[in-house]
This record gives structure tokens, C-alpha cells and sequence, in this order.
């Protein structure tokens, strides 16, 4: 019978993952999509959208739709959702296999500040600059509500949730940016601090290199710890490799 994988996607790895699992003869994917944006990317396979309902639930959905292979390619710092994966393939025995891009590392002439929460991040704010860049998505902005004195401008693919701090400006986009693009909006909102979660790769790091350039700080809220017992792997070659598919 055909092997069927399930990917917990939300990001661009399980997007190019779901993409080259298709073009396997005989190999059925499933993308599941937590729901949170409204308009997803087109993906290739299957795709079902919602939370399963914890950990309980996913392993009931591994169980009724005979997953063979889970792949957990959520975003680093989607905690929640990894847990229960953890768990899940625990409890049925599916195997399962972790996706985490590498996180971004400070070079010559970065000034990087290190937050472990939204809440420290807030925290350092008042001392490094007024006019911040959040660009740490569209939830979680109620930890810099209070910083009245302030200004923010915070960029999300869609409209972030109050509460948000009384001065914000909203940018709605969708990634990849450029150096270019990245040090025209610092620029042009003349922002002093930027902060920004570990996200890790290509897409959003060129706002790092932006702020590097013209000599703004940053500070970046770090990854949550995988699950005990949890290894990842860093790329999406890694992951075909090790559910034994790798080669063209
Ligand atoms: P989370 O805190 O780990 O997840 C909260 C709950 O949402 C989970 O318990 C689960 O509900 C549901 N869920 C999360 N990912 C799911 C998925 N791929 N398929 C089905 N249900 C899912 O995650 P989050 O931070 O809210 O992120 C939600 C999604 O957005 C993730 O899939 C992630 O890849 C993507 N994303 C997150 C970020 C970020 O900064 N956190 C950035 C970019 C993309 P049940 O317990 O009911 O199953």
C-alpha cells in the first residue's frame, strides 16, 4: 500500500517538503495547516486545516487515516504543536522525524540583544530605542501594550490582535524580503530598535542585515526547547533521508 506521510506544515520547508514527496511514485502526503491564516500558500497534496484536538487527537488522526511517516515542519517557535507530535508518535509508534532550520547567528557588527520571551523583549525596549520594529507575527503584541511612551511599527501577513500598544503603525506583508526593501522601511519609519524572534532562515533575515548596515540594534527572542528526547534535523534533504526517500 501506497506510504502515506502527514506533514505539519505553516511553513516554507513543509511546503518544498510536500513538494518533492508528491513527485514519488505511489507516496500520499497530507499538509495540516493550524488555520491561522485565512489565504495559505498553495500546497501540493492533500491538505487538511485545524488543531486535532492535543495530543490525543493527533494520535487518533494518525491512527483512523494510517499515517505511516510524521513529519513535524511547524515554525521553532510553534511549541505547542510539537509536543503533541512528540507525543502522538510516542503512543501509536509512527515515526516521526523533526524539522528546525538552524537558528540565526550574530556576526561582525551586529548589535543583538538576547530575550528569552515577548515579555523580556518588551522589557529591553525603553533602553534602546523609540522607534521599534516588531516583527515577531501578528500574536502575542499584548506584551508591549503597555510601552505607551513608545512608537511601534509591526509587520504581519495579517492584521495583528489587540491589545497592541496605542502608537502602531501596521505593514501587512509576506515574506521574502530584501536588504534593499528591509533598510528602506528603517529608513523611512527612521526605526532605532528592531525585535524579532529566532526564526532562522532565508526569508526574514534580511531585516538583520539591514539593521547591521545601519547600525540599529535588534533584539531577538529566543527558540523554545524541543520536547525532551527530541532531535531535529536542518532541511528538508535531511528529512527525505531520513523517511528513505532521499535521491532525485
Ligand atoms: P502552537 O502554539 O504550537 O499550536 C497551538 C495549537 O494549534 C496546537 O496545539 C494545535 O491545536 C494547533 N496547531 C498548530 N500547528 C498546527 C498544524 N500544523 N496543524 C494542525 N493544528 C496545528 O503553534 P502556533 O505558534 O500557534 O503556530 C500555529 C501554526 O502557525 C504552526 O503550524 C506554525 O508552523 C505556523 N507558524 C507559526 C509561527 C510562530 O511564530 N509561532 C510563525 C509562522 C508560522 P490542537 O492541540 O487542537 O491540535
Amino acid at each position: 500500500m501506497s506510504p502515506h506521510v502527514l506533514i505539519l506544515g505553516g511553513t516554507t520547508e513543509a511546503r518544498r517538503l510536500a513538494a518533492e514527496l508528491v513527485i514519488r511514485p505511489g507516496v500520499r502526503v497530507t499538509t495540516s495547516l493550524a488555520g491561522r491564516v485565512s489565504r495559505p500558500v498553495a500546497l501540493a497534496g492533500e491538505v487538511r486545516i485545524g488543531g486535532f484536538g492535543g495530543a490525543a487527537g493527533l494520535a487518533e488522526w494518525l491512527r483512523a487515516h494510517h499515517v505511516d511517516a510524521l513529519v513535524d515542519a511547524t515554525h521553532p517557535f510553534a511549541g505547542s504543536i510539537t509536543a503533541n507530535a512528540a507525543r502522538a508518535a510516542s503512543v501509536t509508534g509512527v515515526p516521526a522525524v523533526f524539522l528546525r532550520r538552524p537558528g540565526w547567528r550574530p556576526g561582525p557588527g551586529d548589535r543583538w540583544h538576547d530575550a528569552d520571551s515577548l515579555a523580556g523583549a518588551a522589557e529591553a525596549l525603553p533602553r534602546l530605542g523609540r522607534r521599534v520594529f516588531l516583527t515577531t507575527g501578528r500574536l502575542g503584541l499584548a506584551a508591549f501594550a503597555h510601552l505607551t511612551d513608545l512608537h511601534f511599527v509591526t509587520r504581519s501577513v495579517e492584521p495583528p490582535e489587540p491589545p497592541l500598544p496605542p502608537h502602531t503603525e501596521v505593514v501587512l506583508a509576506r515574506g521574502p524580503f530584501t536588504v534593499a526593501g528591509e533598510t528602506e522601511l528603517l529608513l523611512a519609519h527612521r526605526i532605532e530598535v528592531l525585535v524579532t524572534k529566532d526564526s532562522g532562515g532565508e526569508a526574514t533575515a534580511a531585516k538583520l542585515t539591514a539593521a547591521r548596515e545601519l547600525g540599529r540594534p535588534v533584539v531577538v527572542v529566543r527558540r523554545p526547547e524541543l520536547p525532551d528526547g527530541v532531535t531535529a534535523v536542518p532541511d528538508v534533504a535531511a528529512v527525505l533521508d531520513r523517511l528513505g526517500f532521499a535521491g532525485p
